[in-house]
């Protein structure tokens, strides 16, 4: 074996060459989703197949494995290289306990499912994509069974997206938030609904307005590019160069929203420590701590009234009072907070969103558990939405059938979304305390403090910090909803005048 320093050397090396593979496919994906003409389709399979593959054969080389081993016995190591030998040996771990076998018959079988999903969405029937979702189980329970440490067979699935997370502790979390979601829902929703915003919003300045509201949070067009797509994604390829995504519609000012999110997202990879960059630790240290810089900057910060007290007139003077129905700024942030339960997640608000993860958490764990057969999944599917958000199923394509994860056999990912909203509001709470300045920061539209916060804390670890421990060195605490629900109660509470709902 070499010299640690080295086998440091040698292990930087090979992990450049491995995420340059990455980044190709990154970007061969981020065109596929915005530039790409459809024709383009099959060949681009390839090459991303092909890319996958070699990035797999080089994360689980035995020259790594064997570097890795013996770097983790090393304890003079210092605490960048220490973490960043765990963070990797992690992944190759993964990556090996997975048979290859097992990983082509996914590949395949994910091709067959999305067909079968598609059909039967336009037929508005579950039914011709039962056998596909069966099989997809199936396939999850065999890879689940790759990590028999783990206490529940969901977990090994949830560590895919959220290292080190268990089933129960997210149960545990998962309950907390229902028990508080549904009464602050009911009290909510006996008010009146406010009307919609009257419109309309020309998309050209739509798309001034979020470049310059995406300038005040980070974006410059050295490193970042906004482009169109049709479900907004943000792809960063390296902290230097971040490309968001949007879509505009003129009857709404979702696309305005879509880019706040986007942008946070891109802002946790642009400020990571360019250090990691080339190390496959250069990212986000798990979906569920990216989603809670999304939430943060488009629902903390950008349904909030300071936020809106810089922006408002500003929007008044692109699009018009009569479009946005007058110039009252407690009746514009009374409409972007409205709340009102609806069957498709997507279009959610912040109070029902994470109503609909809870619900596909619960049938995941059940399907995984053989507590739930597929064949019984619509019909859990609408009881469940009954109960949980009022709502009357009324057919599969607006119910069981709405998101493409499934066909894509992706269980275990719904839940980061809601850890998302969770721990921003966990967040929150310290940055508060932390910038005591911070609401007259936003209405000067600056948000130069509260970037920095971020990036000291969350973003310039990138995956060298797991989600917990991110969590535990900022928070003190475990996920935990209860900042999430009080911040709602709060904001609802003066928006709606709820102050006497009992909780
Ligand atoms: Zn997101």
């Amino acid at each position: 074996m070499p010299e640690p320093a080295e086998a440091m050397t040698a292990l930087r090396e090979r992990l450049g060459e491995l995420d340059d593979l990455i980044q190709a496919a990154a970007l061969a994906g981020w065109d596929q989703q915005t530039y790409m003409p459809p024709g383009g389709a099959s060949a681009r399979g390839e090459v991303l197949a092909t890319l996958g593959r070699l990035a797999h054969a080089r994360l689980t080389d035995p020259g790594l494995v064997a570097l890795l081993a013996a770097l983790a016995q090393d304890t003079g190591l210092g605490d960048v290289d220490a973490r960043l030998v765990a963070a990797v040996g992690r992944d190759a771990d993964r990556a090996r306990r997975i048979p290859d076998r097992l990983v082509g018959d996914i590949a395949r079988h994910t091709v067959v499912a999305q067909v079968a999903w598609h059909a039967a969405r336009a037929a508005d029937d579950f039914a011709p994509f039962r056998p596909a979702l069966e099989r997809h189980v199936e396939l999850r329970r065999e890879l689940a069974a790759c990590f028999p440490e783990v206490a529940h067979p969901y977990d090994a699935l949830l560590h895919a997206f959220e290292p080190g997370l268990t089933t129960e502790r997210l149960r545990k979390v998962f309950t907390q938030m229902r028990e508080g979601l549904i009464p602050l829902l009911g009290a909510i929703t006996a008010r009146a609904v406010p009307p919609p915003l009257p419109g309309p919003f020309p998309v050209a300045r739509q798309r001034e307005l979020a470049l310059q509201i995406a300038a005040a949070h980070g974006f410059d067009t050295e490193h970042w590019r906004l482009d169109l797509a049709v479900h907004p994604f943000v792809q960063s390829l390296g902290p230097s160069d971040i490309r968001v995504t949007t879509f505009f519609d003129e009857t709404t000012l979702t696309g305005l929203f879509a880019v706040m999110h986007e942008v946070g997202h891109g802002l946790y990879e642009r400020q990571i420590d360019p250090a990691l960059a080339r190390t496959i630790a250069g990212t986000g240290t798990s979906l569920g701590i990216h989603e809670s810089q999304s939430r943060l900057w488009e629902n903390l910060v950008g349904r909030s009234e300071p936020f809106w007290r810089h922006w408002h007139p500003r929007l008044v003077q692109a699009f018009g009072a009569a479009a946005l129905g007058g110039e009252d700024l407690e009746a514009f942030l009374r409409t972007i907070n409205t709340v009102r339960p609806s069957p498709i997640r997507v279009e959610a608000d912040e109070a029902t969103y994470s109503l609909h993860v809870i619900l596909r958490f619960e049938l995941e764990v059940a399907m995984i558990e053989g507590t739930l057969a597929v064949a019984d999944l619509p019909y859990a599917w609408n009881a469940g939405m009954q109960e949980l958000l009022g709502v009357h199923v009324i057919s599969d394509r607006v119910g069981v059938l709405q998101d493409i994860h499934w066909a894509y056999g992706e269980l275990g990912y719904f839940p980061t979304y809601a850890i998302g909203n969770i721990v921003a509001a966990q967040l929150w709470t310290v940055i508060r305390r932390d910038l005591p300045a911070l609401d007259e920061d936003l209405e000067r539209g600056d948000t130069l403090a509260l970037r920095r916060w971020l990036g000291d804390h969350v973003h310039r670890h990138g995956r060298l910090r797991t989600s917990g421990e991110l969590l535990m060195d900022i928070t003190g605490s475990e996920l935990d909803a209860r900042p999430f629900l009080r911040q709602l109660e709060l904001k609802y509470g003066a928006l709606y005048g709820l102050e006497g709902h009992p909780r």
